[in-house]
This record gives C-alpha cells, structure tokens and sequence, in this order.
C-alpha cells in the first residue's frame, strides 16, 4: 500500500491554495481528481481538477461500486473519490494528495490508517472565510451562504484529523504544510 495525505476543510479555507503548492514542490505527489456533479467554475477542465459527471452517470458509478468514497456535499450535489484514481497514481510510484470535504476526510483515513496523514484547514474564523469566497468570486451569493452555513458545522471536526494548520498568513501555512508533508513522507532535510 503507498502513502495518502488528505487535506480538508470547510470551502474556501485554502486547501486548493496549499494543495496547489505542494504539487508544485517536487514531493512525488499527485492530486487524486474528484467526480463531482457540479457544474465547471471558471477554467476547470474535465479530468484536472474534477471529473464533472451528471447525476445520472455518478448514480451509475455508485451502484457500480466504483467509488472509494463519496457524499451529498451539498443539497443534490454529490462528489466522491474513484477508486482507480488511487490505483493509478501508486502504480506510478507516486502518493496521492486529497482534496476533500472533512467527512470524506475523515473517512479517507479510516480506510488507509498509518499509511494516511489526515490535515484540517483551519481558517482564523468565519467571517474571513466569507470574505475568501465573496474575493474568489467564484459562487453566487446564494452559494456563498451554502458555504458558510456548512462551515460553522465542519470547524467542530478539527481535532478529530492528525493535524491542523491554520491558514492566516498564506506564506506560514504553506510553510507548515509542506514541512507536516516531507515528515510524514520521510523526505525532511
Ligand atoms: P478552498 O479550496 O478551501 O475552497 P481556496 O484555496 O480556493 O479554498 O481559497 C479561497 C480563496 O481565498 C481564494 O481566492 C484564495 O486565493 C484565497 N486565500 C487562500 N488562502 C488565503 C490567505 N491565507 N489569505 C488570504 N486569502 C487567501
Ligand atoms: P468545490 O465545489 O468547492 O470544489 O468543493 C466543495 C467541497 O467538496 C469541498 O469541501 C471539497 O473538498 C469537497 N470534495 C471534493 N472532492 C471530494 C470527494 O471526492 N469526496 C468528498 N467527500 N468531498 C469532496
């Protein structure tokens, strides 16, 4: 079994931001791509940042049993992580980055116990997650309150994942991400 490291958190927290960095950093990392049945924002393209699926082909998938997980994130919008992404990215010798909300997280890690580092977002509180998601302008304002309303909830699962980061300063989170990262990967200089 290779190695997983899961990055979670309540939307807007950052963990795009620091999941991109660290792909980016030569770790032998490689982003487990998502299926979801939301609709592309901006530029995200099929098969980068998430396999976009209707809700009937993602149906279809579950009752293949396809997935390692997935969820009802958000009212009628399921997301959830293809076993063959894992398979695909350890037959490339390579460990597999997560991106994903806390409960599937925290499910994540269950499956894959020592061989997993579970890592909790956190932002400094949740009037600057709403000005994150109203600077993204990524959502509509109906969206953004989803978002928020949820947050509230997923801060309470924190202390349930291995570590925490703290996402105030952008340049010290990345820092201690990529730091928690090379320890638990054993490639600390
Ligand atoms: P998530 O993937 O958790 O939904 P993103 O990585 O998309 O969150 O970040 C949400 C928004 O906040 C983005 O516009 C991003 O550029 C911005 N952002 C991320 N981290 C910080 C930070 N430490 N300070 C200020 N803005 C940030
Ligand atoms: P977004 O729509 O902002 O890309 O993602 C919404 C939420 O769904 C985020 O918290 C994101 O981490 C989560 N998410 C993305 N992919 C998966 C997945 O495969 N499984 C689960 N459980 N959540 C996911």
């Amino acid at each position: 079994m290779g190695k997983v490291i899961i990055f979670s958190a309540p939307s807007g927290a950052g963990k795009s931001t620091i999941v991109n960095y660290l792909l980016r950093k030569n770790l032998g990392l490689e982003f487990s791509v998502s299926a979801t049945c939301r609709a592309p924002r901006g530029q995200e393209q099929h098969g980068k940042e998430y396999y976009f699926f209707t809700q009937e082909e993602f149906k279809k998938r579950i009752d293949a049993n396809d997935f390692l997980e997935y969820e009802e994130v958000y009212p009628g919008c399921f997301y959830g992580t293809l076993k063959s992404e894992v398979e695909r990215i350890w037959a490339r010798g390579h460990s597999v980055l997560f991106d994903v909300d806390v409960v599937g997280g925290l499910n994540i890690k269950e499956k894959f116990g020592k061989n997993a580092l579970s890592v909790f977002v956190q932002p400094p509180s949740v009037a600057v997650l709403r000005e994150r998601l109203i600077g993204r302008a990524t959502d509509s304002a109906e969206k953004i309150e989803e978002r928020i309303a949820k947050a509230e909830y997923e801060m309470t699962f924190a202390e349930r994942f291995d570590t925490v980061v703290v996402n105030d300063r952008l340049e010290d989170a990345l820092c201690e991400a990529e730091q928690i990262v090379r320890n638990f990967l054993g490639t600390d200089v």
